[in-house]
């Protein structure tokens, strides 16, 4: 089985190092094709006003000075000769859960697999402490990653959907077990807005996402890692409303 394992946090991230050691108990034909720089919040951006560049480091191991669907469609088109039967892409550092999905990029570039009818799996270890950003522990994924990922092998996948995983901010022997859910939402509007001044005195603006509300008892994503469980949660790509788009159509027949 060849696995293409690529993120959004970058070539460096600790997370891809957990990531190669869950895909080595899979496989012995791991590549990597993984943005050079950090590149989370850039949801399924693709680089179209600038060239990109692609550095191989190693025999299996390549960067690209883009983004994280930019280094599934190089991996695809430049790197590999043959498709590769697994993408996995993470393992994030922090959650990507809820509506929050379509700002990832680690979700993204499992999207971007999955509309190549490539089996995609994204991964994200959520963190709870603020401030541990530069040294999360990814003790659960490490731990938990081999085991959610086994069932997903050889489970049919509808066609143009992945699956997404979330990790709980727990040691491995605390993780309650798996829930396979459905996506969140959040109740409240999107995070914060820093506001500051740089060195000249100018105005700059931050936006976190951090510490977003939601109500328990949904059955979702955010609930399962609320109660300790890892979420698997199959998501596509199709965003139409169908109630509405019923009502909306009978709007312009009148
Ligand atoms: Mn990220």
């Amino acid at each position: 089985m060849r696995i293409l394992l690529t993120n959004d946090d970058g070539i460096h991230a600790p997370g891809l190092e957990v990531l190669e050691r869950i895909a080595a108990r899979l496989s012995d034909d791991i590549w990597i094709c993984a943005p050079a720089e950090e590149q989370s919040g850039a949801g399924h951006s693709l680089s179209l006003n600038r060239p990109v560049r692609l550095r191989q480091h190693d025999g299996r191991r390549f960067s690209v000075s883009g983004t994280p669907t930019d280094s599934v469609t190089l991996a695809l088109h430049k790197v590999l000769d043959t498709p590769p039967d697994l993408i996995l892409s993470g393992v994030n550092r922090g959650a990507n859960l809820g509506d929050d999905v379509t700002y990832s990029g680690t979700v993204s570039a499992a999207l971007e697999g999955a509309l190549a009818g490539i089996r995609s799996v994204a991964l994200s270890q959520v963190y709870s402490r603020e401030g541990m950003a530069d040294a999360i522990p990814f003790e659960a994924a490490e731990f938990w990653g081999e085991q959610v990922l086994r069932p997903l092998l050889h489970t049919p996948f509808a066609e143009r959907t992945l699956v997404n995983v979330n990790f709980p901010p727990l040691d491995a022997a605390s993780v309650k077990g798996i829930r396979v859910v459905r996506q969140g939402f959040h109740d409240y509007a999107r995070g914060s807005v820093v506001e500051g001044r740089d060195p000249r005195g100018f105005p700059y603006y931050w936006f976190g996402l951090h510490g977003i509300e939601h109500t328990p008892g949904h059955a979702t994503d955010l609930e399962a890692i609320q109660d300790g469980y890892i979420s698997v949660t199959p998501l596509h790509l199709d965003l139409t409303h169908d109630a509405s788009l019923v009502a909306l159509a009978e709007r312009y027949q009148q």
